[in-house]
């Protein structure tokens, strides 16, 4: 029996191979009711996409003789449940390093050991195991460069084909639709994960990437993060798809790298799972929050009255995805302008990305909060105003996402409050009825940011990092 959880795909999958080699395989995943309830999972765009990756596996393995068998309840009840209603000797899965995951997987074991079936755990989604980057005295890296060239030396894994034939047998399933029944903004499956991935590298983004990643209106981004999450594609096939083993271009090393970041995010929250609750640094985890339940609803709606924050924040609600650059300024904002738990921020994202993933999206917001492993300073405040200028010239991504904007000229589209009353008029757009005015002062915000930040420290002067 084959239990598929995060690696929704058949090849470049040594738990399907191996066990097609060996003879029938009964193909499985569990929802798991308790998982669902977390606030966390509160995710429709992202059920949604799951539900439809589980049908387009259930596609792939049935045109090879096979089919995804579903099923509700705890894993450790239901994994040994299918097993010896099919008569399993063993059960094979792919290697998940997450705490959840870890600990979700020890029950499993231990349930199949009572009833007599083996396990067989199969490396898989991430290019690097965490034996492979033990780090100093095995603890890992803290920070991402040695992590980074530590895990650029090693082998890419090498390509396992889907298996042709599967020998199946009929197993009652559950429907997906349990999982809602909402369109999926994008479509899922690894066909699809396949397309994105040709498309970018034949594209010509692949190689464009170094330049062109941070061009907010030209969304010139793989959108690879959601089939990265559910193992509908692996980092490894990125990898040999971008030519590795061999020398890349500056653009494709500058995309391998962000692979990179997704594992080092993984691997430090395998090791370190308090994150997942707390700052990783230990002094910053007394910052005084303060509580804006308005600041954060407007924050949410996309309604602060900074464009570059509003677009990423409606870009997130309408398609489930933000860019990376507009992810760290909304990020910022929220915590350093609002001065709001960056928890409370990472629950939003994770409830409404469809890629949202426990190990990225805590690094990346640990990262803007300036309390994770990065070695840079928690005095980084990013600018709305100056990111915008930067990064999205002509407003051509604020626009898209902010239409009462869209009149706006080019001069003010970073800062519409500084449009003159006839300005305003002329660009259909009056700033504190038709759009937002500012909700924070950014420059004053910022020195209170600092504050915080700065007492906090004072109270842990020798924290320990
Ligand atoms: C506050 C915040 C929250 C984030 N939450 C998530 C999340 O929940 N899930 C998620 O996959 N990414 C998250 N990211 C990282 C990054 O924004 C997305 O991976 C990226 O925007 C996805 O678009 P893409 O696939 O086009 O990325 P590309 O730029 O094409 O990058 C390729 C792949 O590399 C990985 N990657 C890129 N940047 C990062 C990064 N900084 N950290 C980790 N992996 C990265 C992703 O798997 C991505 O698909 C977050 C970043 C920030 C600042």
């Amino acid at each position: 029996m084959v239990w598929f959880r995060r690696d929704l795909r058949v090849a470049d999958h040594p738990a399907l191979s191996s066990a097609a080699a060996r003879g029938p395989v009964v193909c499985l995943w569990v929802c798991d009711p308790a998982l669902l309830a977390r606030r966390h999972h509160h995710a429709p765009l992202r059920l949604a996409f799951l539900r439809d990756g589980l049908t387009a596996l259930d596609g792939e393995l049935r045109a090879r003789g096979g089919a995804l068998a579903i099923r509700i309840g705890d894993p450790a009840h239901v994994v040994p449940e299918l097993a010896r209603e099919v008569g399993a000797d063993t059960v094979a899965w792919t290697r998940e390093i997450s705490p959840w995951g870890r600990a979700r997987d020890a029950a499993v074991r231990t349930a199949l050991d009572a009833a007599g079936v083996a396990t067989h755990e199969h490396d898989g989604d991430l290019v690097a195991r965490l034996d492979d980057i033990p780090g100093p005295a095995g603890e890992g890296y803290r920070v991402f460069a040695p992590f980074f060239r530590h895990w650029c030396a090693l082998p890419v894994p090498a390509h396992i084909p889907a298996p042709r034939q599967l020998e199946g047998r009929p197993v009652a399933s559950a429907h997906p639709d349990m999982l809602g029944s909402i369109a999926s903004p994008i479509a899922a499956g690894p066909g699809a994960a396949r397309g994105a991935l040709v498309a970018f590298i034949t594209g010509g983004s692949a190689d464009a990437y170094a330049d062109e990643r941070d061009a907010l209106a030209r969304d010139a981004t793989s959108h690879l993060s959601a089939y990265l999450r559910f193992g509908m594609c692996t980092g490894a096939q990125v990898g040999r798809a971008l030519g590795l083993p061999g020398v890349l271009s500056a653009g494709r090393q500058a995309f391998w790298r962000q692979i990179g970041w997704r594992e080092f995010y993984h691997h430090h929250l395998a090791r370190n799972p308090d994150v997942a609750r707390m700052a990783w640094r230990t002094p910053l985890r007394a910052i005084t929050w303060e509580d804006d339940p308005d600041g954060l609803a407007a924050w949410c709606a996309g309604r602060t009255g900074y464009p570059l924050v509003d677009a990423g924040m409606r870009q997130l609600a309408a398609s489930g995805w933000m860019h990376n650059r507009a992810r760290m300024v909304c990020a910022s904002f929220l915590v350093k302008d609002l001065l709001i738990d960056w928890r409370r921020g990472e629950r939003v994202f994770m409830q409404r990305l469809v890629d949202g993933d426990p190990a990225s999206n805590n690094g990346g917001w640990q990262w803007t909060a300036g309390t994770g492993t990065d070695a840079a300073p928690y005095y980084r405040i990013f600018n709305p105003v100056l990111q915008s200028r930067r990064f999205d010239p002509s407003g051509e991504y604020v626009r898209r996402w902010v239409p009462e904007l869209r009149h706006v000229p080019d001069r003010w589209i970073h800062e519409p409050w500084r449009m003159t009353d006839a300005e305003q008029r002329q660009a259909g757009c009056v700033v504190g009825s038709d759009y937002p005015s500012p909700i924070v002062d950014h420059n004053a915000q910022r020195g209170r940011a600092m504050e915080h930040y700065r007492a906090a420290e004072a109270l842990d002067p020798d924290g320990a990092r």
